[in-house]
């Protein structure tokens, strides 16, 4: 059969999203200019700027897979970063966080030739409460000479200053050596199964996150360490609503709102990507009252590379007339035809109106994002949907589809066998009729091809 002509196990397994999510992260932060991006580079053994991306991986914060003595593992950089010194603290700490709530192991970089500056002693204090292995680099000691400046380093109380010269390659072996001997062989289980469903609260600024999460905390705040089989990151918030407990990621980063002239957006953009990280489905809130702009479309955006759950709340619904309600489908009709299958709730935050609503809704796209169609289902239908509707000839060839498997869930992903290539049209006339059989509201899904000539 066509099915024997593939090595299914070898395909599944083998993807870079895969591997990325199997093998333990180690994350450089520090102040930029220190040298994070040259210590990334040398970890990957690579010379020129860092370019690509690992699929799946946020883009101002990349990924990159590394080697040391036979053993694999994945490099972070994080970048991005303020240019006046009060942002820059923040924004850092925030890094830092982000690190400590997703890295296995955390390289703090700091410049020795400049010593301690109050962000990385900031910095320093934050990562002292990290619960995973925290090492200090102390970067550009490219001599011997060097060294002495880099003693007074101890005083971030992070324990001993690793000497390197990120550029020379100076210490560089041994640093490597010391982080894989603090580097756990897997990534930590950072969830439990069975645990409550995480939940990503998201929008551009003002459209009313915060009034929301008020609205469904209101009195039944949980006390964490009463949730059972859960790992709850301090930043999180578990809220029961219908009778369910549901964590609301990175809440506290939610609350405390960061407002500094340039920076606004830019932790808005940060804080989001964290959240969409840790969570399994996005909540995207949208002000229904003003039109829909370029800075929801970017959160949008965000959320459908992320790949999680989606359900499109429009907010302020108090203030919504027939005459904003007319301007608003068009919008909608314009902005969101990207995504025909996330289901839109109108809630008013403030009064509470159809609040109650929005659990029926998360429910349908958790379900649809875990759905599995078996193999045999798959075929039966893809044999009649290609027989109607055969893909078209290109280049004098008619392309035929061969079998088609579920690769993954979360978001469900596709994978269809052929001798010839797809185009973009016909591929997105599959998924529609994918999601016309199956069902898959509220999720994404990916349908990928593997051609085999
Ligand atoms: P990042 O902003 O922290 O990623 O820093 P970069 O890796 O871009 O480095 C900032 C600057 O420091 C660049 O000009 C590097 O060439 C220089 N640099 C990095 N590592 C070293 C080092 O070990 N010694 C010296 N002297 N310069 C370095
Ligand atoms: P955030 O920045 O997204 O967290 O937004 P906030 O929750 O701080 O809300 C921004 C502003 O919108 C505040 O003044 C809220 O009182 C107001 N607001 C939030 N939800 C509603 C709503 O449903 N109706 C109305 N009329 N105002 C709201």
């Amino acid at each position: 059969s066509d099915e024997a002509d593939w090595d299914l196990s070898d395909f599944v397994t083998d993807g870079d999203e895969q591997l990325a999510e199997k093998l333990p992260v180690v994350a450089i932060v520090g102040r930029p200019n220190v040298g994070k991006s040259t210590l990334v580079n040398r970890f990957i053994g690579r010379r020129e700027a860092v370019v690509e991306d690992v699929p799946g991986v946020t883009r101002d914060r990349v990924s990159y897979p590394a080697t040391w003595t036979g053993r694999q593992f994945m490099v972070t950089d994080t970048g991005g970063w303020e240019p006046d010194a009060k942002g820059m603290q923040a924004s850092i700490s925030l890094q830092a966080e982000q690190a400590m709530r997703s890295a296995d192991l955390i390289v703090l970089v700091v410049d020795a030739t400049v010593g301690a500056t109050a962000t990385d002693e900031a910095v320093a204090r934050t990562l002292r409460r990290a619960k995973v292995p925290v090492l200090l680099a102390a970067n550009k000691v490219d001599s011997e000479r060097a060294e002495a400046d880099a003693a007074t380093l101890w005083s971030l109380g992070l324990g001993e200053p690793h000497m390197i010269s990120a550029s020379h390659g100076r210490g560089a072996a041994d640093l490597l050596d010391t982080i894989l001997e603090n580097l756990p062989e897997t990534p930590r289980e950072r969830y439990a199964a069975g645990g409550p469903r995480r939940i990503a609260l998201v929008g551009k600024p003002n459209v009313g996150k915060s009034s929301l999460l008020n609205r469904l905390a209101g009195e039944q705040r949980v006390v964490v360490d009463d949730v059972a089989g859960t790992t709850v990151d301090p930043v999180d918030e578990i809220i029961e609503l219908d009778g369910k407990t549901w964590q609301f990621v990175d809440t506290a980063g939610l609350r405390r709102k960061v407002h500094t002239a340039t920076g606004h957006e830019y932790y808005a953009s940060l804080r989001t990507r964290g959240a969409l990280e840790s969570a399994e489905l996005a909540l995207l809130l949208i002000d229904a009252s003003q039109e829909i702009t370029e800075q929801d479309l970017r959160v949008l955006s965000m959320i459908i590379d992320s790949g999680r759950a989606l359900v499109i709340v429009f907010n302020k619904w108090d203030l919504v007339d027939e005459e904003r309600r007319y301007d608003l489908d068009k919008e909608i009709d314009r902005e969101l035809a990207r995504v025909p299958w996330a289901r839109r709730v109108n809630i008013s935050a403030e009064t509470g109106r159809s609040v109650q609503k929005l659990v029926p809704a998360m429910e349908e796209a958790l379900e649809s994002w875990d759905r599995r169609v078996s193999t045999g289902k798959l075929n039966n239908w893809l044999k009649d949907v290609i027989a109607a509707t055969p893909p078209p000839v290109r280049g004098g060839r008619q392309p035929r589809v061969m079998f088609a498997t579920q690769a993954a869930t979360r978001p469900p992903t596709f994978v269809m066998f052929t001798n010839g290539f797809l185009e973009a049209g016909y591929r997105r006339f599959l998924e529609r009729r994918l999601r016309e059989e199956f069902g898959f509201d509220g999720s994404p899904v990916r349908v990928n091809v593997r051609v085999k000539d």
